[in-house]
């Protein structure tokens, strides 16, 4: 599905993600934790090239995608990115927000794309909200509109980055909901997140990144209840 193979990337020649090494299989959750300033987002953007790496091989669905010539904009077409910050058009309203890239990523007529975003707003449970600007919303709906339009586009691989830390805690439980849901339908996750509960219930491996390097990488449960560093046992109490 994704694999990554000795990834160095950053910014201005300044490396942040160092040599990391990462596959993530076909229905597979994957859960990336970290402090902050450790290369999650950056390795993220990095798996869809939206950070360009200076070194390492990264595969999606067979196809190398830091080949020469390859078709970024097909393959990011098969994955879904949803932001931290929702980053939906303001000014557009939720039903746009959704046929919009459909109807320019994916080719879909206005009538197609329109029956796919009810389709996903269903999912996420927000039928009704179509007329609505995102700014009429509460944090929690904004997100899910982000997730539903990712979910629109099909993709075989979801990358989270985030998700829920911008939100207030009565308003993640709808978010993380949503996602269990998501995750129950078999599509392979990547996701950037420190919710302990949601992990434990959806990943099948979690990874802990330490400037730029991946330190613990294994089953949730293990990583998690017994890591082997005392640098992650650290990090995980003050996550608690
Ligand atoms: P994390 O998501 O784990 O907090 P990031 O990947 O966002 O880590 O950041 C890793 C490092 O890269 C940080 O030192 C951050 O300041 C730097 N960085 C992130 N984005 C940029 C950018 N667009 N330009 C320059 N430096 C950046
Ligand atoms: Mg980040």
């Amino acid at each position: 599905m994704l694999e990554m193979e000795d990834i160095w990337a950053g910014y201005d020649e300044q490396p942040v993600v160092k040599g990391v090494s990462l596959k993530v299989q076909k229905h597979e959750k994957v859960v990336i934790m970290g402090p902050s300033g450790s290369g999650k987002s950056t390795l993220l953007k990095t798996a869809v090239l939206l950070v360009k790496p200076f070194k390492g091989r990264i595969y999606l669905d067979g196809e190398e995608l830091t080949a020469e010539n390859v078709d970024l904009r097909a393959a990011r077409a098969k994955t879904g990115f949803v932001f931290q910050s929702y980053n939906l058009f303001p000014h557009l309203k939720v039903i746009d927000n959704i046929t919009l890239p459909l109807r320019i990523v994916k080719g879909y007529t206005r009538e197609e794309a329109i029956k796919k975003a009810l389709e996903v707003l269903e999912e996420v449970n927000l039928r009704g909200f179509e007329e609505k600007y995102p700014l009429q919303l509460s944090g929690g709906q904004q997100q899910r509109v982000a997730i539903a339009r990712a979910l629109a586009m099909d993709p075989i691989l979801l990358l989270l980055d985030e998700p829920t830390s911008a939100l207030d805690p009565e308003l993640k439980a709808e978010v993380l909901d949503t996602l269990k849901e998501v995750a129950r339908r078999g599509i392979a996750m990547l996701a950037v997140t420190h919710e302990l509960d949601f992990t434990k219930e959806i990943a099948d491996r979690v990874i802990i990144m330490e400037d730029g390097a991946i330190v613990e990488s294994g089953q949730a449960k293990e990583v998690l209840e017994n890591p082997s560093t005392e640098r992650t046992r650290k990090f995980l109490r003050l996550i608690q």
